[in-house]
């Protein structure tokens, strides 16, 4: 059996990135939130919660801070985002380290989503600029008619733990040039990157400000604590837009309550991706594709490949060489280099995993991994053999989000026949097909094809791009973030139109003399 080269001293070393980045020693001890590290399984860190009343006092500053925020004018608050990016250019290997160890990413994956947030602020810098609104042809003589885009307020932020810091930049940097204010409560597995990430915010607020710029005060707020946090930011009546990312479970929890005060909603949830693998495809470039997008991240993306349908033709060639692959991974310290699958986030995820697998055979699956890895090392960390499941078609946990490396693999033959198979499940976030066949691509991407709010052809259905907008169809919540024009959720559209004749044509040739 070969090690997990588990690192010593975790809390040591993150103590000294938390100082390093700029965190409040204060905050981090003395707390009744328990920030631990899932590469050990070791209490890193006792976080300090916001009580109900601290948090609702944070909502009434970012009141007041989007009161004075929205009539700063949008390319002086791109300037602040512009700041924030450097600041994350500069502590991109410590933050991108902290996310290795507190959310359990290789490397590169900690490193990664860092660099997403550096680019989030450069497209939002951009967009500062670009918040364009139309003139509209009018049917009346000199009358002029156009839209115009107005910050809407705060914006809540409800975060997940498996991109602990990404989603978050994602809808803040938007959110903060479009005028807003925000409020965030990342999740309670996640709270010492959470505070990394304000702390170098903050510290581009103080350059922000030296440089004559008025950002005010409680412009970006954290509050720290579990779901009943999150509900106060649900129910405030001064927050139109929540933004929440996380399980369906979740949305389905908060979607009623928004919609009960009519305050918009942005909800990124649970996916249940799939690929189809063609006759033609390419199958040196599906078996990497299919590789990174089902293990990768240890299967904990809202966008990892969970289902892949396999045609008749290329089963017995692709299959056996998956399998080699799974066997082969390198499972272990994130932050080794050539590991490739790091730990599970806790218990929970592992135990909803075996069980998954239990209900997978018991419908007709035949698994290959999926057991526990270095127990003996790390009794209170998670490590798993990826698993590959074959099944006889798409019933029981198939279509079900297991967050845990589990990818079902299934045989076909009719193209339309898997079509109609890849889109019925209840979730609907991303998709991908792998084929050389334009009609099989084009179909794939057609209104006939692919549900999702992402399709892919010859890539995997994970590891977007910022430029894109982000989300999914169905139980996936409908919600859209980051490029595109996702802004416009952030702002709100005003008609407006002027005359600026002597007469008063009314519209659709209404008379109404006085
Ligand atoms: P989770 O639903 O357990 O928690 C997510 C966040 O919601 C946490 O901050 C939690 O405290 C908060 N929360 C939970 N119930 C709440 C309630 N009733 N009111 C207010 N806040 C509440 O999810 P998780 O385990 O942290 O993350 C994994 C899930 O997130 C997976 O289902 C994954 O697919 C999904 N996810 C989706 C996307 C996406 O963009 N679609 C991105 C990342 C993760």
């Amino acid at each position: 059996m070969t090690s997990l080269n588990l690192p010593k001293g975790v809390a040591a070393e993150v103590t000294s990135l938390l100082k390093d980045l700029g965190v409040d020693a204060a905050r981090l001890s003395g707390g009744t939130l328990a920030a631990r590290t899932p590469i050990t399984g070791e209490t890193v860190a006792h976080v300090k919660e916001d009580a109900p009343d601290a948090a609702r006092a944070a909502i009434d500053g970012a009141q007041t801070a989007f009161l004075a925020w929205r009539s700063i004018p949008a390319p002086q608050r791109g300037e602040l985002v512009r700041l924030f990016g450097e600041e994350l250019r500069a502590k991109k290997a410590e933050l991108g380290h902290l996310v290795s160890l507190e959310a359990g990413k290789i490397t590169s994956e900690g490193l990664g989503e860092v660099q997403e947030m550096i680019d989030i602020c450069d497209f939002a810098v951009g967009l500062s600029r670009q918040l364009y609104g139309l003139t509209i042809a009018t049917e009346r003589a000199d009358h002029r008619m156009m839209e115009t885009w107005h910050p809407l307020g705060v914006t809540g932020i409800i975060s997940a733990f498996n991109f602990p810091v990404a989603v978050w930049a994602w809808n803040a940097a938007l959110a903060l040039v479009c005028g807003n204010s925000t409020v965030w409560k990342p999740s309670e597995k996640t709270p010492l990157t959470a505070l990394a990430t304000v702390a170098l915010f903050d510290k581009a607020v103080a350059r922000y400000n030296a440089n004559g710029g008025k950002a005010p005060a409680g412009l970006a707020a954290l509050i720290i604590g579990g779901r009943e946090i999150g509900e106060l930011l649900v129910d405030h009546k001064n927050v139109p837009l929540v933004s929440a990312t996380g399980s369906t479970a979740m949305g389905r929890a908060v979607g009623p309550r928004l919609a009960g005060r009519f305050a918009r909603a942005i909800l990124e949830l649970g996916g249940n991706n799939a690929a189809i693998v063609c006759p033609s495809a390419d199958l040196d470039l599906t078996l990497r594709g299919v590789a990174f997008a089902a293990m990768g991240t240890a299967g904990q993306r809202c966008t990892t490949l969970r289902r892949l349908f396999v045609h008749d033709s290329v089963y017995d060639t692709l299959v056996p060489r998956l399998k080699k692959a799974y066997g082969s991974v390198t499972i272990g310290n994130p932050m080794t280099t050539g590991t490739l699958v790091g730990p599970l986030i806790d218990k929970g995820a592992f135990t909803g995993m075996q069980k998954a697998l239990e209900a997978a055979k018991a419908a007709g699956g035949t698994v290959t991994g999926g057991d526990r890895v270095g127990e003996a090392e790390a009794a209170d960390a998670f490590y798993v053999r990826p698993a590959l499941v074959e099944m006889p078609g798409q019933s029981g946990p198939v279509e079900h989000e297991t967050f845990a490396p589990i990818l079902y693999v299934i045989r076909y033959t009719d193209f339309e026949a898997v079509l109609a198979l890849h889109n019925a499940v209840p979730q609907g976030l991303s998709s991908s097909i792998f084929t050389n066949d334009l009609r099989e691509a084009e179909t794939f991407l057609s209104v006939r094809g692919s549900d999702c709010g992402i399709a892919n052809v010859n890539i995997g259905p994970s590891g977007a791009e910022i430029g894109g907008a982000f989300g999914g169809e169905k139980e996936t919540g409908g919600g859209r973030e980051s490029g595109s024009d996702s802004w416009k959720a952030y702002m709100r559209r005003a008609t407006n139109t002027i005359n600026y004749g002597k007469t008063l044509p009314l519209a659709q040739g209404v008379k109404f003399d006085v």
